[in-house]
C-alpha cells in the first residue's frame, strides 16, 4: 500500500485509524496537537506515543509540507506565495495585510471549471482538486514557517470551493478543531460562484462559517454570460439556497459584485441587485473589476462606481467598496493563473 498523507484526516478519521491499531482513541487528539500545534514533519518527534506506535504510523502514513516556488511582494504590502505541489502543478496563496488584519486567500483547485468571464483562474480550464492537506498546508506554511498572525482566512484564490466540497469541507473540519489548527468558523469566508449542493451542505455543517456569493449580474440574463454556472444553477434556486444558509445558520451573507463598465453597472442593475440584497438581507461588496489581460473586462469610472454604490447606500443596504490589492503582482481578485510564467512577467 502507497503511504498516505495523514493531513488528509479529520480529528474522527484518525481516530478510528488509531482505534484499529489498538491505540486508545484520545491518541488521534495528540497527534493532531503535534501535527497543528507543534507543526513536527516527522513521526518520530511524537515523543509521548509509544516507540512502537510511531514506526508503526511511519509505515503507513507520512507527514506533507508544500514547497515554495517563488514569492512575489506588492507594493501595497500584499504578497503572494507560488507553491509547487510535486506533479507538476502551482498554486498561489496571497496574503493581504491592513491595518487591523492579516487575510490569507486559499486556492481550493489548480484551474476552475466555472469559466466566469472576467476571471483569469478558470481561463486554462480545470486542472485537478487539491487535497485537504494541501489546504491546510497553505496556512501552515505562512502560520508557521513564516510566523505570520493571520487573522481571516477566506477560500477566495483559484479554484471553486464548494466544488471540491468534500475536500474544503474536511480542511475546514480540521481548521476549526480545538487541537487542530483552532480557527475560529467566523474567521472563516467561503466564496463561491453559486454551486448550490455545496451551500446545502456547508449549511448542515452547522458551523458559524462565512458565506460569500459571487453573485456579478442579479438577472438570469446577465448571469447566464457573466457567471456561467448560472445555467446550472439559476438565480431564483440560488437564492433560496442562500436563504437556507442564512436562516440556519443566522449569519449575515455577503454578495459579491464585480463591477464591470458597460456590463452590469447601470442603475437598473443596481436595482436588481438591491432587490436581492434586501430579501436576503445581505451585505454586498463591491469590486471593480481588475483588469485580467486578454479578457477585455474593465472597471467602471470610479465616479460611476460611487453612484452605484450610493444607490445601493440610499436603498439601505450596506455595502463595502473592496479595492483589490496586490495588482502589480497579479495578486488581485480573479488574477491568480497559478503558473510560474504569469508570476514572471
Ligand atoms: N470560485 C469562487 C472563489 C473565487 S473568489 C467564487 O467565485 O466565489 C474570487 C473572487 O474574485 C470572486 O468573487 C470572483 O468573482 C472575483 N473576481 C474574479 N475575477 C475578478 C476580476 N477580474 N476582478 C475582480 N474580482 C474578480
Amino acid at each position: 500500500m502507497d503511504k498516505r498523507d495523514i493531513k488528509n484526516f479529520t480529528l474522527e478519521e484518525i481516530k478510528k485509524v488509531v482505534i484499529e491499531i489498538g491505540e486508545p482513541g484520545y491518541r488521534a487528539g495528540q497527534i493532531f496537537l503535534w501535527l497543528y500545534k507543534r507543526v513536527v514533519c516527522d513521526f518520530q518527534e511524537m515523543s509521548n506515543l509509544s516507540q512502537a506506535f510511531r514506526s508503526g504510523l511511519e509505515q503507513d502514513y507520512y507527514i506533507s509540507e508544500l514547497s515554495l516556488s517563488g514569492k512575489l511582494s506588492s507594493s501595497d504590502g500584499t504578497e503572494k506565495f507560488l507553491f509547487n505541489l510535486g506533479d507538476g502543478n502551482f498554486i498561489e496563496t496571497v496574503l493581504i495585510c491592513s491595518r487591523d488584519r492579516k487575510t490569507v486567500c486559499l486556492s481550493t483547485q489548480v484551474g476552475c471549471k466555472f469559466g466566469c468571464v472576467f476571471c483569469a483562474s478558470g481561463h486554462g480550464g480545470f486542472i485537478r482538486d487539491l487535497s485537504p492537506s494541501e489546504i491546510i498546508n497553505q496556512i501552515l506554511f505562512l502560520k508557521d514557517k513564516l510566523k505570520h498572525k493571520i487573522t481571516n482566512y477566506v477560500f477566495m484564490g483559484m479554484g471553486e470551493p464548494l466544488d471540491n466540497c468534500d475536500n474544503v469541507l474536511k480542511a475546514i473540519m480540521i481548521m476549526n478543531s480545538k487541537s487542530g489548527l483552532d480557527i475560529g468558523a467566523r474567521r472563516i469566508t467561503v466564496s463561491t460562484c453559486g454551486i448550490i449542493p455545496g451551500i446545502r451542505r456547508l449549511t448542515d455543517m452547522g458551523l458559524q462559517v462565512n458565506l460569500s456569493i459571487s453573485l456579478h449580474a442579479a438577472t438570469d440574463n446577465l448571469r447566464d454570460i457573466l457567471v456561467p454556472a448560472n445555467r446550472r444553477y439559476p438565480l431564483e434556486k440560488l437564492v433560496d439556497a442562500s436563504e437556507y444558509f442564512s436562516k440556519k445558520t443566522g449569519r449575515i451573507l455577503t454578495l459579491e459584485y464585480v463591477l464591470i463598465k458597460g456590463k452590469n453597472d447601470s442603475l437598473k442593475d443596481e436595482s436588481k441587485l438591491e432587490s436581492i440584497a434586501r430579501r436576503l438581507k445581505a451585505k454586498v461588496n463591491l469590486i471593480p473589476c481588475s483588469p485580467v489581460p486578454g479578457l477585455g473586462f474593465q472597471p467602471p469610472s470610479k465616479k460611476d462606481v460611487d453612484v452605484f454604490m450610493d444607490k445601493l447606500i440610499q436603498g439601505r443596504i450596506k455595502v463595502t467598496r473592496r479595492e483589490s490589492k496586490g495588482k502589480d503582482i497579479k495578486a488581485a481578485c480573479g488574477q491568480l493563473a497559478g503558473r510560474l510564467k504569469q508570476t514572471a512577467d
